[in-house]
């Protein structure tokens, strides 16, 4: 597991206020049930006298063990008769139990000194919901692609059957997906708009997020406006992307291509794509650009960049989105 720290503190929090929410609850229902009947009250007393004595008998040094069976049996009468004296009064059985999300930890996250599901759960939900500011990622999954909407015809460029290849394109996203590592190679998804390039990228990153990766995705014009804004002091520090850009396990850049061109997002372009293949950690690029188009926008330097560290994956087909 490897996300943000933020990631953990964040997941931790939210099992902090499930726990104290449902013990807040059973304390409301002890509250409403014991006008109701009051004996609950002495019932309770009994088991907690009970703790105590099991306490004083360890000082004392006896025999405590054949002591502790008979106080642990009467703890479970006296839990039986609190059980039995709510159901007399109507209430169900379990009334004065803590209701937990997950009776597995109590919500503590841990589970004999493991974490537990749900705790690795949320830690991946909570690390889904950073990832995706406005983006669509809980749709955008593999089973959620469909192949059969490229149509079944010969694709002009790479002269083979469109659907075909978007099956293995399909599938070799998947296999990425699947046996993915901070040591991947990068991604360059070219193609024109509207063919599934965001939706496999998603994917992909939903897929490495669950198997414990630290994903950072944005379009690129998203990406080089926070690095302005930070650049010149006008993001707060605690929103500051620079160090996730450059050190998350997996970088994914949308639609290369369509921000707006200065200095500055040329320079950090280069910048990232170079820092990241020096520190050997892949980057997903999707653009609407063909290879040619980017050595053109960005230069030679730029375009070589990107498709030698990276395998380039060609989308073809209709505009899916006009399809649906
Ligand atoms: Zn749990």
């Amino acid at each position: 597991m490897s996300y943000k720290k933020s990631v953990y503190i964040k997941a931790k929090e939210i099992l902090a206020q499930r726990k104290a929410a449902a013990e807040r609850e059973a304390e409301m229902r002890h509250s409403a049930a014991v006008v109701l009947c009051p004996e609950i009250l002495n019932i309770e007393r009994e088991m907690a006298s009970h703790g105590a004595d099991v306490v004083k008998a360890v000082g004392m040094g006896a025999d405590v063990t054949e002591y502790i069976r008979n106080l642990s049996e009467a703890n479970l009468k006296a839990q039986a008769k609190r059980k039995e004296l709510l159901k007399s009064v109507g209430f169900p059985e379990d009334y004065l139990d803590v209701k937990y999300t997950c009776e597995m930890c109590k919500d503590t996250g841990y589970n004999n000194e493991f974490y537990c599901q749900c705790y690795r759960k949320l830690i991946r939900d909570v690390a889904r919901e950073n990832l995706g500011v406005n983006s669509p990622v809980k749709k955008c999954t593999f089973d959620s692609f469909r192949v059969d909407r490229y149509p079944d015809v010969i694709d002009g460029v790479i002269g083979i059957n469109q659907r075909e290849h978007m099956k293995s394109v399909y599938q070799y996203c998947m296999d990425y997906a699947e046996n993915f590592t901070p040591d991947s190679q990068g991604l360059f998804m070219y193609g024109k708009t509207g063919l599934g390039k965001t939706h496999l990228s998603l994917a992909i990153a939903n897929e490495v997020i669950n198997r414990g990766y630290d994903v950072y995705y944005g379009s690129v014009q998203t990406i080089m406006d926070k690095l302005e804004a930070e650049h010149f002091g006008r993001l707060p520090r605690e929103d500051s992307i620079k160090d996730d850009v450059l050190e998350c396990d997996l970088l994914i850049i949308d639609d290369l291509g369509t921000e707006f061109t200065t200095q500055f997002t040329n320079a950090e372009l280069y910048n990232i794509i170079n820092s990241r293949i020096l520190s050997s950690l892949p980057t997903v690029i999707s653009t609407n650009l063909s290879i040619e188009e980017v050595a053109e926008r960005y230069s030679q330097r730029v375009a070589s960049r990107i498709i030698g560290a990276s395998m380039s994956v060609y989308f073809c087909g209709k505009d899916i989105r006009q399809m649906e």
